[in-house]
C-alpha cells in the first residue's frame, strides 16, 4: 500500500524545540538606555526575562498552534532545553540517570570543536530514549552523526540577529544573521537580537549505537 505524503507527515513527531506558524512574536523593538549608560535593544513593552546574559533574547510563543516549522527553532524553548538540559525532541530532562551524564547528538551543523574533549553545541541534547526517533527524523542527521555522552555543559554564546540605533533609538536591522556572539568579552550583546544560545560541552565520551 502506498502512503500519501499528508499520512507520513501526521506519523512524524514534532520535536519539542521545533517552532509552530503560530508562536510567531512580532512585537517591534527599539533602542532604550541600559542602566549602566549606553543603549541597549528592548522590546517596546519589556517583560522581565527578555534579557539574558545581556542580550535581548527574541520572544516566541508556546501555544504550539499552527504548522511546524521544520526548519525553525523556537526561541525560548530551544533556551529552555540548554539551560535546563532538557531533550529536544520529548522535552524532558535528558540525563541519564544511571550515569549522570548526558546525551547529545552532534554533527557538523550544529558542533565546532574546541579543545580536546570539548566543543560548541547549538544545538540541545537528545535523551536516550529519543535518540533514534531523532536519528531518523532529521535528514541532516544521516550525515555522519556522532552521540557522546557529556559531562559537563555550559552556556558559552548566542546567535543572533544584529540592530543598529539611529538619533531617535529606531532599530535597524545591520544585514547580519546569525551572528556568534560569545557571552563574556563580547561589547555587542546590547545591540544583537539572540535567538538561540549555544552551550559549551565537555568531558564528552562517545557512545556506540546501533540502529
Ligand atoms: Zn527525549
Amino acid at each position: 500500500m502506498t502512503r500519501t505524503r499528508s499520512d507520513q507527515a501526521s506519523k512524524i513527531p514534532v520535536p519539542y524545540v521545533i517552532a509552530y506558524s503560530g508562536e510567531l512574536d512580532t512585537s517591534p523593538i527599539k533602542f532604550v538606555r541600559s542602566p549602566i549608560g549606553g543603549l541597549r535593544l528592548s522590546y517596546e513593552h519589556p517583560h522581565e526575562g527578555d534579557w539574558r546574559y545581556g542580550a535581548l533574547c527574541a520572544r516566541s510563543g508556546q501555544s504550539r498552534e499552527g504548522r511546524p516549522q521544520w526548519r525553525k527553532l523556537n526561541t525560548r524553548r530551544q533556551w529552555d532545553c540548554m539551560e535546563n538540559l532538557l531533550c529536544q525532541v520529548c522535552g524532558n530532562p535528558a540525563q541519564d540517570r544511571a550515569t549522570g551524564r548526558v546525551p547529545w547528538i552532534v554533527t557538523d551543523a550544529v558542533f565546532r570543536r574546541v579543545g580536546a574533549t570539548g566543543g560548541l553545541a547549538s544545538a540541545p541534547p537528545t535523551c536516550l530514549s529519543c535518540i533514534p526517533v531523532a536519528l531518523s527524523l532529521c535528514p541532516h542527521l544521516h550525515v555522519s552523526p556522532a552521540i557522546y555522552m557529556v559531562g559537563n555543559s555550559r552556556p558559552a554564546s548566542v546567535l543572533a540577529d544584529m540592530y543598529t540605533p539611529d538619533a531617535e533609538g529606531r532599530a535597524y536591522f545591520t544585514g547580519e544573521h546569525n551572528v556568534e556572539l560569545p557571552l563574556w568579552g563580547s561589547t555587542n550583546l546590547p545591540f544583537a537580537f539572540a535567538h538561540q544560545l549555544v552551550m559549551f560541552i565537555s568531558e564528552m565520551t562517545p557512545m556506540n549505537v546501533t540502529q
